[in-house]
């Protein structure tokens, strides 16, 4: 039995003599680990579309350990994103969140949608917008797991968040508002400007680069990479 359905190419290992093992997040199937026979020959014509980063249409037989890919055409190879080293070390380490916290078989839509954007744009933008990208990408990768850090209401008491002396709990996921912070001492201050960053990087449907200054965009980046983090 086959089935058909396209997918981006997280990662790609070597396997027994000729074979190689693909992680690939596909559409319709969520997270899948796939053999491709023969790709470590140099004469395979399946090789050169199962490189990381590409967006691949595939043709997969159902296999008794691992199912097996005998077809697989390329829709996008990102060319810019593979040509410019500090796209691909941006975009490796989004593929290498992706593959780390999803489970393999769990179809998600969005996700896919989100990994295609987010590649997309990273190898039509310029350089420096990539870490910024990045982080959007984090936010709302997350969000689709389940972890949509509540931003608008102290996550304990439920009173609605005012500016100054607010902190963000990593473990209740949220803003804690002045009077309840101690009950996570392990929270970490956080400026009414990077609340409203964080509101607005989440709320946006679309990637838009926001124009912030330097240490607000480190506290930003603090943040979610804490977040990221306590849920990795
Ligand atoms: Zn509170």
């Amino acid at each position: 039995m086959f089935y058909k359905t396209i997918g981006i190419i997280l990662k790609r290992e070597n396997f027994r003599e000729n074979d190689r093992l693909i992680t690939i997040y596909t559409r319709d199937y969520g997270k899948i680990e796939t053999i491709a026979h023969g790709t470590r020959k140099i004469k395979s014509k399946l090789a050169g579309h199962l490189e990381p980063f590409t967006l691949v249409d595939l043709i997969i037989v159902k296999g008794k350990n691992f199912d097996k890919i005998i077809g697989s055409k390329t829709i996008n190879s990102f060319c810019n994103l593979k040509f410019d080293l500090v796209k691909i070390k941006h975009g490796s380490q989004i593929l290498k969140i992706a593959d780390l916290m999803t489970k393999v078989h769990l179809k998600d839509e969005k996700i896919f949608r989100l990994l295609r954007k987010t590649l997309e744009t990273i190898s039509l933008k310029s350089v420096n917008q990539c870490d910024y990208l990045t982080y959007y990408f984090i936010l709302h990768f997350l969000s689709l797991l389940g972890y949509a850090p509540e931003l608008y209401q102290c996550v304990h008491c439920k009173i609605k968040i005012k500016p100054n002396e607010n902190v963000f709990s990593f473990k209740f996921g949220g803003l804690l508002c002045q009077k309840c912070k101690e009950i996570d001492l392990d929270s970490l201050n956080i400026s009414t400007n990077a609340i409203k960053v964080l509101r607005l990087m989440l709320n946006e449907r679309e990637f838009k680069k926001i124009k912030i200054d330097l240490n607000l965009f480190q506290e930003i980046k603090k943040i979610i990479d804490l977040f990221l983090k306590y849920h990795q």
